[in-house]
């Protein structure tokens, strides 16, 4: 028998989603996500602590936030199931979601798969992963061994600005790496880069190596103008370059932009396809909030009741 809504995407976006449809009575199932794209709970997994989620006065562990509104949603009756769905089939109805292991048919889906930050294909930085080299300055860049360090940070956008700007609270001294010499970033975000003394701006630079022992030690940069290579050493190094939404399984299925981030019909969560809605950083490049992806979660929720309402499936 069909599903009356079917969630991919287990993080705050997939969740939040969850909890409101379980309370409509909607008997929401949760496909977690397992290898793909990242990872059940999404990118607050690998994030330690979560200050500037609302209610948590003294912060909260990613895990933990994630864990708390996974028992939120099975409260309420939501079924999980932890695993990838590799394709699905919104030709025809109740759409149609797989993997090789089962089939699921549900007259309505909320796509909450998230994003995942994009990374250098460099042999040398994979072997300092975890190991000085993060994606997620927000998430580990306070960490002891980054404290009164050199630390660098490779990007030109927002991100990378605001990850330096952090970064340079707790470090001797911050790096900002950026391979043309012109920012991406807003004009006020590049204000705060330039009058922030504790930043040195690297253009025209690309990592060439990242080198140490146990943990990252150094790295070396190549001036894309002159392919001059200039050694710093550094215990950190962390890549803003942007994110890839985890849309592969159903680009030709709806609508995506240029980025593959999926097209929504705001204010509502509303795909091309009527009944299949989307919420989260799946469908944001710019805000890519917790709290900002629970909140199109709450809204997908509501909009699939209504969608399922009028369409005497609900
Ligand atoms: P962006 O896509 O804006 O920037 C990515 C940066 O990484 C660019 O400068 C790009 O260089 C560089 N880059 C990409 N690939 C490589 C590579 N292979 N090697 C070296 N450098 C690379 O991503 P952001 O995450 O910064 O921002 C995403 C969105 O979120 C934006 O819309 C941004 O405005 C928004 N945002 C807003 C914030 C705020 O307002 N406070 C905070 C954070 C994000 P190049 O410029 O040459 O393409």
């Amino acid at each position: 028998m069909a599903k009356k809504l079917v969630i991919i995407g287990s993080g705050p976006s997939g969740l939040t989603a969850a909890i409101y449809a379980a309370r409509a009575d909607l008997q929401p199932v949760v496909i977690e996500g397992f290898m793909k794209g990242g990872q059940p709970g999404g990118q607050l997994m690998t994030t330690t602590e979560v200050e500037n989620f609302p209610g948590f006065p003294e912060g909260i562990d990613g895990p933990e936030l994630i864990d708390r509104m996974k028992k939120q949603a099975a409260r309420f009756g939501t079924e999980f199931i932890m695993e990838d769905m590799d394709t699905v089939d919104f030709s025809s109805r109740p759409f149609t979601l797989s993997n090789s292991t089962r089939t699921i048919t549900a007259h309505s889906v909320i796509i909450a798969t998230g994003a995942s930050a994009m990374v250098l294909d460099l042999p040398s930085a994979k072997k300092f992963w975890s190991k000085g080299i993060s994606a997620c300055a927000t998430c580990d860049g306070a960490l002891p061994i980054f404290r009164n360090q050199v630390i660098a940070v490779i990007g030109g956008g927002d991100s990378a600005i605001e990850e330096a700007s952090f970064l340079s609270r707790f470090a001797s001294k911050v790096l900002l790496i950026h391979r043309r010499d012109e920012f991406r970033a807003s004009k006020a975000m590049q204000k705060r880069a330039f009058e922030n003394p504790k930043i040195e701006i690297v253009f025209d630079s690309v990592l060439e190596e990242a080198y140490g022992g146990q943990f990252l030690e150094g790295i070396k940069l190549k001036n894309v103008k002159t392919s001059q290579i200039s050694d710093y050493a550094c215990k950190g190094l962390f890549m803003s370059i942007g994110h890839t939404p985890n849309t592969g399984f159903v680009k030709n299925a709806l609508e995506v932009d240029a980025k593959g981030y999926i097209k929504v019909k705001s204010p509502s969560t509303a795909t091309s396809v009527e009944g299949v809605f989307a919420a989260g950083d799946v469908t944001d490049p710019h805000y890519r909030q917790a709290i900002s992806a629970a909140g199109t979660g709450c809204v997908a929720a509501l909009d699939a009741e209504r969608w399922l309402q009028a369409n005497g499936l609900g």
